[in-house]
């Protein structure tokens, strides 16, 4: 663990920043606030090259950005990558560069297999990309991993450390960890717990209360709206500190009912899910299903968006117009 790494590392190099969405949007401003030479490689015409420009970067196609660099940082969606590297970063990347990505899917499960000239490094904020630049912002950090896949040039991982703490991960705090285990805990996270586990908690929740035939517009303020503060509390000081906030008989609750909810079945599967992503059966699931077009994740997706809590949530939300004035995210488009 550290907590004491500076820029100085990279002070005269050329970061290229590929992608400009929820990370790549965040780190080249962040870099750049750093005091850092960053430029911003897109596809032409791409969707987010004038909102580059219109943040004062010089922007140019990926190609070129890799031309002149001593890092590049790969922030497209991880489907699109291993055909960027191919087109774009294998015939240009400069000996003795690093390659950088914040996700060690592609490398992990060898969709990318990088030249063996270059330092190839990881550093994976543990945050979306909003809250990277809005922490940033306010002079404090995302926690951020870091890792070396490849060390050519004997500098890798102080050249991650010095682009971690050039996007204020360093504030926080970086632990360094390899791509196997980020890759692993990453998916695993977002899966079981955080996008996955948490939604269908949610969803699961609502339906039985509607169910039994109480109002929607309460079921959601019970089991959706709220969880933001008690979420709000773990980040805080953890269970702990949840634990002082609610009433006597929430704890009480808490103690007899999660774990009917949530058991050891639960973990069973849970278990499963990580199985999967260990063994390359999610990896494999997910590379098919992108190239066939997404049809399962689109119809999933949808299923999700026409769920009635979505109705009624939306109906609820606009009358509270400041929950928008947060940290926002705005994803763009897959695919
Ligand atoms: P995103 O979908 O928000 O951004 C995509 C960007 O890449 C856009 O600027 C898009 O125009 C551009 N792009 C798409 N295809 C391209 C191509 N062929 N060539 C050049 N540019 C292209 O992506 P993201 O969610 O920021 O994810 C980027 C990386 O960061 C991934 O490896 C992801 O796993 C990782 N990551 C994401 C988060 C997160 O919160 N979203 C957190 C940690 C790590
Ligand atoms: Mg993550
Ligand atoms: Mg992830
Ligand atoms: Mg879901
Ligand atoms: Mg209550």
């Amino acid at each position: 663990m550290s907590t004491t790494a500076t820029t100085d590392t990279l002070a005269k190099a050329r970061i290229a920043v590929l992608g400009y969405g929820s990370q790549g949007r965040a780190h080249a401003l962040n870099l750049k606030d750093s005091g850092l030479d960053v430029v911003i490689g897109l596809r032409p015409n791409g969707p987010t090259w004038s909102k580059a420009v219109a943040d004062g970067f010089h922007v140019v196609e990926a190609a070129e950005a890799v031309r002149g660099a001593d890092l590049v940082a790969v922030l497209t969606p991880d489907m699109v990558q291993p055909t960027l590297y191919k087109e774009s970063i294998e015939p240009n990347i400069k000996a003795g560069a690093a390659l950088l990505f914040a996700h060690g899917f592609n490398v992990h499960f060898k969709q990318i297999e990088p030249r063996s000239d270059i330092d190839v490094i990881l550093v994976a904020p543990k945050g979306p990309g909003a809250l990277v630049r809005s922490e940033y912002e306010r002079g404090r950090g995302v926690p951020c991993v870091y890792a070396v896949h490849q060390d050519k040039t004997g500098h890798a991982e102080e050249k991650a450390k010095a682009y971690a703490a050039g996007i204020g991960g360093a504030r926080a705090m970086l632990i360094k960890t390899d791509f196997k285990e980020e890759t692993e805990t990453d998916l695993f996270g977002e899966q079981a717990v955080l996008c996955g586990g948490a939604s269908e908690l949610v969803i699961k929740g609502f339906e039985t209360l509607v169910e039994a035939g109480y109002q929607p517009e309460i079921a959601y303020y019970e089991v959706l709206h709220e969880l933001k503060l008690i979420v709000d509390l773990f980040y805080e000081g953890g269970i702990t500190r949840m634990l002082q906030f609610v009433s006597e008989t929430a704890q009480y609750g808490d103690y007899v009912s999660g774990p009917r909810v949530v058991d050891s079945a639960t973990k069973e599967r849970m278990k499963g899910v990580l199985k999967d992503i260990q063994d390359g059966t999610f990896a494999r699931n997910w590379i098919a299903e992108y190239n066939a077009g997404l049809p399962n994740y689109k119809k999933l997706k949808q299923a999700d968006l026409d769920h009635p809590i979505e109705q009624v949530g939306a109906k609820l939300r606009a009358r509270m117009p400041w929950l928008q004035t947060g940290a926002k995210s705005e994803p763009a488009p897959l695919k």
